[in-house]
């Protein structure tokens, strides 16, 4: 059937409207705390009844003066922008002016307020105009307390289309952890029908926020970084360490951007791409990326309730994301945790001290020490601040024992040298002629294939037998290079087989290593850009940190003192 265009009656337009920012109850909450934390709020109740669909939220903010209480409901109506130009330098979550009209329109809106110098508060009820209906002092404390009652009320196709009141309190605590983690000075206090049920406490960085909500994480498995990109603009980057903690889906892959979590499928590939290799097969690193950028780089007009923007100058800030994501992979002085490792020494420590075996003293192969100065004097002008570490020992004919002014590590050195080589062929993967060929024997049409994809020349030689003419670089001279070739003939891409070259022709563990080789091992995998894992993810040192130790051998103690220790 075919309808004749008319302009929809305002009552309907206006309804369109309001559904638009306010859809569920997470947003109910979201746009009020995003109204307290630009009130300046640092303490945030929020009381939840989703059976009667009701959300509070009271803050310790500025609070309103009586005007502007009467004022705030009305359509379009704000106190942070005022013109044109002011959409250019947006600084608080909200400016809109919509969000609390659209609440009076879908339901029964309270709000008490207090401005703090005032000794007097005052209570409004909204009429679905967004007028003030009824206005009467209030005994409250300095902030505001917003109710949102009966929401959808008079709209059951809204309340039907919604998931289950269980699944949208998840959405809310979401919604909640998002923001919390984009504001770490804030305290949350969470009820669920007059009941606690979760508290967020606040923190100076986000590092202690992140293992409030991800239970499993510890602070000690997280690297913050803060790069200053110009006077104005700053990259955060909260970095799970890749040999401490991973996640099997990428869902702690996350963007913020001036204070608010948004979806940005450009960044979240960035990231993915920067922490690649640096992880197990499948699976995702967890990363919070927050950008502090100058309001006029942003358009927000991209999603009603802000979800996405449009951020200008997306290219350079992939380029600055990475080296920041970089920097927090290296192990540098400045960003070498402290309490990296101890706990999982500790551990370590407890089950040597229960088996009454200390396996590094016996094996241990002593340098001497005049290899030792040469080293000494080496590694003194890289340009990048990375630790120094020295070679002291070999145990086992598998570790490299390196000493750092703030302990020592156990570095295992095949997989060491692994990372080295891997990002080696990374930047130079070189394909060379062989003489006389490699010959493989009992190839399938696929595995043929696959060498070819891989740029490597291959023909029949006769009977079930081929000839490969050109190989990887550091296959060339090895006695086990058709063996290799074979391996790459299984299938995977560029990366699959730079991995798998790297693995094959890296030193084995049962090796021994003179010292200078040992430190040379050192100085190559410390520079690499990914020093923490090598390209299947397994971590590849384990630190032994000064404070660790002297923890351990009750070096407080006050004995130590009256013996002049
Ligand atoms: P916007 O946040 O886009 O300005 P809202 O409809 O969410 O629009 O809020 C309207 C106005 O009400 C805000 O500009 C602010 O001045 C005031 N307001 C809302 N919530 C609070 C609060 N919790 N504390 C102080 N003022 C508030
Ligand atoms: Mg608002």
């Amino acid at each position: 059937m075919e309808l004749s265009i008319q302009p929809l009656p305002t009552e309907v337009v206006h309804l369109i409207a309001a559904g638009e920012v306010i859809d569920s109850l997470a947003a109910v909450v979201r746009e009020l705390v995003e109204n307290s934390l630009d009130a300046g709020a640092t303490r945030m109740v929020i009381s939840l009844w989703p059976q009667q669909w009701r959300v509070r939220v009271a803050d310790n903010g500025c609070g309103m003066e009586l005007k502007d209480l009467q004022q705030a409901a009305v359509a379009h109506s704000t106190s942070k922008i005022r013109n044109c130009e002011d959409l250019w330098k947006i600084t608080t979550l909200g400016f809109r002016g919509e969000a609390l009209h659209s609440l009076a329109q879908l339901a029964e809106l309270e709000i008490l307020s207090r401005r703090a110098l005032l000794s007097e508060g005052w209570r409004a009820v909204y009429c679905s105009q967004g007028q003030p209906a009824q206005v009467e002092t209030a005994a409250i404390a300095p902030g505001t307390v917003v109710t949102v009652a009966n929401l959808f009320a008079n709209w059951p196709t809204r309340r039907q289309g919604l998931p289950s009141s269980a699944q949208q309190m998840k959405a809310v605590q979401a919604t909640i952890w998002q923001i919390a983690l984009c504001h770490p000075h804030v305290t949350w206090q969470v009820w669920q029908n007059d009941r606690e049920w979760f508290t967020l406490s606040p923190g100076a960085r986000t590092q202690q926020l992140l293992p409030q909500i991800l239970r499993q994480v510890r602070p000690s498995d997280l690297q913050e970084l803060k790069v200053e990109v110009t006077p104005h603009s700053s990259i955060q980057v909260l970095l799970g360490l890749p040999d401490r903690c991973h996640r099997h889906r990428p869902d702690w892959v996350r963007v913020a951007v001036n204070r608010r979590i948004v979806k940005s499928p450009e960044l979240e590939q960035t990231i993915l791409k920067v922490t690649s290799r640096t992880l197990p097969r499948d699976r995702y690193p967890i990363c919070f990326l927050h950008l502090h950028i100058a309001p006029d780089q942003i358009n927000w007009n991209r999603h009603p309730a802000k979800a996405e923007m449009y951020l200008h100058q997306l290219g350079y800030w992939q380029d600055q994301i990475t080296q920041a994501i970089e920097q927090a992979l290296r192990i540098s002085p400045a960003n070498l945790p402290e309490a990296v490792h101890i706990e999982r020494v500790g551990k370590l420590l407890k089950a040597a001290e229960a088996t009454g075996v200390y396996g590094v003293s016996r094996s241990i192969q002593r340098a001497p020490d005049s290899e030792q100065e040469a080293i000494d004097t080496e590694g003194k002008d890289t340009p990048h601040p990375l630790i120094q570490l020295q070679a002291v020992a070999q145990v086992h004919n598998t570790y490299i024992l390196a000493e750092h002014p703030s302990g020592f590590w156990l570095v295992e050195q095949h997989i060491a040298h692994e990372r080295v080589l891997y990002e080696q062929l990374l930047h130079n993967w070189q394909l060379v002629p062989k003489e006389p060929p490699a010959i493989l024997r009992d190839l399938s049409l696929a595995q043929q294939l696959q060498l070819q994809r891989l740029g490597l020349e291959v023909e029949p030689f006769g009977d079930q037998l081929w000839a490969v003419r050109t190989v990887p670089a550091s296959l060339l001279n090895r006695d086990d290079c058709a063996a290799a070739l074979l391996e790459l003939s299984w299938g995977g891409d560029l990366q699959a087989a730079q991995v798998a070259t790297a693995c094959r022709t890296a030193i084995r563990n049962g090796t021994p290593l003179s010292l200078p080789e040992m430190q040379t091992l050192l100085d190559q995998w410390r520079s690499t850009r990914n020093p923490r894992t090598c390209p299947h993810g397994r971590p590849i040192y384990l630190s032994l940190e000064e404070s660790a130790l002297s923890r351990f051998f009750r070096r407080h103690w006050v004995i130590g003192k009256s013996h002049g220790i």
